[in-house]
């Protein structure tokens, strides 16, 4: 008998299993369109040429010092007037409290924790789908959460109907998780008509929206532009919570870097707020990775770079764009039966493509086509060299 005796085996992460899967298969064409991390045309992972020159700038740096506790302060001011624009009432007002996070995951986690110890009646609405970790998330900082309705379907679209419904059921202080954009896995985002609908409920109900917001940039190629939830959302004078993360838009998985802010009602309330983030970061990883957020400084900081990376940014998003568009293309040129419309209507990273988990599982056996078995489609794995063996294999699996 060990002390280890009774620790049972975990269950393997659902993404982690996929590639394992590929990695084992012989198949010199085998594709993953699991994972979610940019890939060029040639399959490749992606440095940017920004982060290249960012990096050249401070490298020699000698300081490798700790950072504070909520981290760099020059970059979290940078982050936070990305996320809410550059002359945001409350930025100017001094009522954003912001501190450096382990990327977005990190800022989720932290927001968990701050409701377990600041809003204990407050429960977590969470759109159904979501990012599998979301659950665990708020699971283990034990706070209570509610899904709500999110899509549907018969349409592969949004279900605003079933959405505006199951919010309003919310209680006076509930915290409303919201994608801001590029919603993984479904690829689908409300319009703004219906982003200020949601938004108008939201504040008469007094529900407290809290954006994820892991893919500004990638899902238009326009870092304002995918920024437009959380504008509608400040326009009608919301206090909000943000988690931002530097992982897919400039490419900086492993360097977990990232930015989570709480527009408070004044400056004092954001100062109270922020010195508690910090309270509950300190036992938690004592302080943030130093790397990154002098990566991300130095673009945001300095205009040329930082129009640089916009292009950049772009460049990756119009990339996934044109195999929607090519996707789609060779499905409808297959004559495949089925409606593929949803595959340029959706956004981001992901296509939520429809098809069943026995669909996946024979594009893996037979095709050595591996994605999550719902369905989902990391689109930053299809290239022009492999998008006609994809519509090839999705066509026979479907008909
Ligand atoms: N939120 C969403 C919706 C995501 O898709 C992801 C990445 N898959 C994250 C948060 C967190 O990513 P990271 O911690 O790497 O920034």
């Amino acid at each position: 008998q060990s002390l280890f005796s009774d620790v049972q085996v975990a269950p393997k992460d659902p993404i982690l299993g996929i590639t394992e899967a590929f990695l084992a298969d012989q198949n010199s064409e085998k594709m993953n369109l699991g994972v979610g991390a940019y890939r060029d045309d040639d399959c490749k992972p992606v440095v940017l040429n920004v982060v290249r020159e960012a990096e050249s700038r401070i490298a020699g740096s000698n300081f490798m010092e700790y950072l504070p506790i909520g981290g760099m302060k020059a970059f979290s001011d940078l982050s936070v007037k990305l996320a809410f624009g550059e002359d945001a009432l409350p930025i100017q007002e001094g009522r954003v409290a912001a501190v450096q996070s382990l990327s977005g995951t990190g800022s989720c986690r932290l927001m968990a924790e701050f409701m377990h110890r600041y809003l204990p009646q407050a429960k977590i609405w969470i759109p159904k789908p979501t990012w599998s970790n979301h659950h665990n998330i708020w699971k283990d900082a034990q706070v209570q959460q509610e899904l709500y309705r999110y899509y549907k379907p018969e349409s592969r679209g949004l279900d605003q109907e079933g959405l505006l419904e199951d919010l309003s059921k919310g209680s006076p202080g509930d915290v409303v998780l919201l994608h801001a954009c590029a919603h993984n896995p479904t690829g689908v985002d409300p319009t703004p008509q219906q982003w200020k609908e949601i938004s108008k409920l939201m504040k008469e109900k007094q529900l407290f929206p809290f954006f994820d917001m892991a893919y500004q940039g990638f899902a238009s190629g326009d870092c304002t532009r995918d920024a437009q939830a959380i504008r509608v959302f400040l326009e009608d004078g919301h206090l909000m919570g943000c988690s931002q993360s530097y992982a897919k838009n400039m490419g900086l998985y492993g360097q977990r870097i990232g930015c989570f802010s709480i527009i408070t009602d004044s400056a004092d309330e954001a100062k109270a707020v922020e010195s508690q983030m910090k309270a509950i970061a300190r036992p938690m990883y004592s302080n943030p990775p130093l790397h990154g957020a002098l990566l991300v400084k130095e673009i945001l900081g300095n205009e040329a770079l930082k129009q640089q990376w916009y292009e950049e940014v772009r460049g990756m998003a119009e990339r996934i764009i044109s195999m929607r568009a090519l996707l789609r293309q060779h499905l409808e040129d297959l004559k495949n039966p089925l409606p593929w419309k949803h595959v340029t209507e959706q956004i981001g990273m992901f296509c939520f493509s429809g098809i069943s988990p026995e669909q996946v599982d024979r594009l893996a056996q037979d095709y050595s086509i591996y994605m999550t078995r719902n369905g989902r489609i990391s689109m930053a794995g299809v290239t022009t060299k492999n998008v006609s063996r994809l519509a090839e294999a999705l066509h026979k699996v479907t008909t």
